[in-house]
């Protein structure tokens, strides 16, 4: 049986699905999700990511994060984390990177947060030489300094959405309508959760809950603030999500997300005021375009470098790799970062307080 079919039959028997559960079926079924089945990433996967553009983005984290390291005193033995690490490029990239700051690498006890077997295999084959660890939850981070990434993890994971109705809101459901998935709005209930969203909203808007986000990043920055450390966050989105940014993307084309569940990756935007909520008692830095960040950091110095190396048609996608990750009409606006350290410690270089 197919997602479409389990999920109809499901809805049928049991009523109309909220979204985050619809997302995380789609994404995490344990047969038939989309990260748990294929290999999402690259040119000739569905979508492609920052790391897979080009090694300058991986080198400049590994580069980054290594300086907080140096600024917080080069602790012998640390956790090196990242959520949801894809085909672990960008983790094979910061490490080579960074093991030209001495002990640095010999220090670091890489660890990653992983949902999909298939890309835990692909992860153990990449970074086969740091010997990587597996955790099942953020709770498991060991109680020592934590410098950890998340490049479009955040997107990933399952949201609500909630259309307003006076001082109510209806949740946006999935149900069946003549035999295939639809839309479709529940009952106006009372949400305390989006208190906050009655100055900003009027009747008919629609907004975004990401409630699995701070069960996430609460224990990281908990880490992060009694054992030293740093969290560097990427993805898109922005400061207060309004509207419907629930995307569907299958063969580097938008699908619409109910025609084909567990064949599609589906996002939402991060927003930004929701991850920042939840990184207490840290210090976070300004959110900030991922290009302005790169940037700061020489990612156009680095370019140079590298492309004296190159010519022909790799120059030609050296130079289109560097402008897609920077560019503000490419990925350089529309992705955004922000840094988090201890109370007191300086910021990751390339990001402002
Ligand atoms: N960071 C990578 C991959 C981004 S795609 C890159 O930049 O290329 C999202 C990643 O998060 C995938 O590895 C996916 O399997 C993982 N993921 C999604 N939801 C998750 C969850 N709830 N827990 C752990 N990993 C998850």
């Amino acid at each position: 049986m197919s997602l479409r079919e389990t999920l109809i039959s499901q809805i049928r028997s049991e009523g109309p699905m909220r979204l985050d559960a619809y997302m995380s079926a789609c994404l995490l079924h344990p047969t038939l999700g989309y990260y748990t089945t294929r290999p999402p990433f690259g040119a000739q996967g569905d979508f492609i990511t920052a790391p897979e553009i080009s090694q300058m983005f991986g080198e400049l984290i590994g580069l980054t994060l290594a300086q907080a390291w140096l600024d917080q005193g080069a602790p012998a033995r640390f956790t090196l984390a990242e959520l949801g690490p894809g085909r672990g490029t960008l983790m094979a990239d910061a490490v080579r990177a960074a093991a030209r700051v001495p002990g640095f690498v010999q220090g670091a006890e890489v660890t990653l947060l992983e949902a999909s077997p298939a890309l835990r295999e692909v992860q153990g084959n990449t970074l086969a030489a740091q010997g990587p660890r597996w955790i099942e939850s953020v709770e498991d981070l060991p109680e020592q300094p934590t410098y950890l990434i998340a490049n479009e993890f955040f997107d990933a994971l399952p949201i609500r959405q909630f259309v307003r109705e006076g001082a109510r809101w209806r949740e946006r459901q999935v149900g069946v309508q003549e035999g295939a998935l639809a839309f479709g709005l529940g009952p106006a209930q009372p949400q305390p959760a989006l208190a906050h969203r009655s100055e900003d909203t009027k009747d008919g808007d629609l907004v975004e809950d990401c409630a699995a986000a701070a069960p996430i990043l609460s224990p990281i920055a908990a880490r992060i603030a009694s054992h030293g450390g740093a969290a560097l966050v990427f993805d898109y989105g922005d400061w207060r999500s309004l509207g419907d940014t629930l995307q569907a993307v299958q063969d580097h084309a938008p699908a619409n997300p109910l025609a084909d569940p567990g064949m599609a990756d589906l996002t939402a935007h991060v927003d930004f005021e929701a991850l920042l909520g939840a990184t207490a008692p840290c210090t976070t830095s300004r959110v900030t375009p991922q290009g302005v960040f790169l940037e700061r950091l020489g990612i156009t110095a680095r370019a140079t470098a590298l492309a004296k190396t190159l010519s022909g048609a790799a120059l030609e996608a050296h130079i289109a790799a560097h402008r897609r990750l920077t560019h503000p009409q490419e990925m350089g606006n529309l992705f955004k970062t922000f840094g988090m350290v201890p109370e007191g410690a300086p910021m990751l270089p390339g990001l402002d307080t």
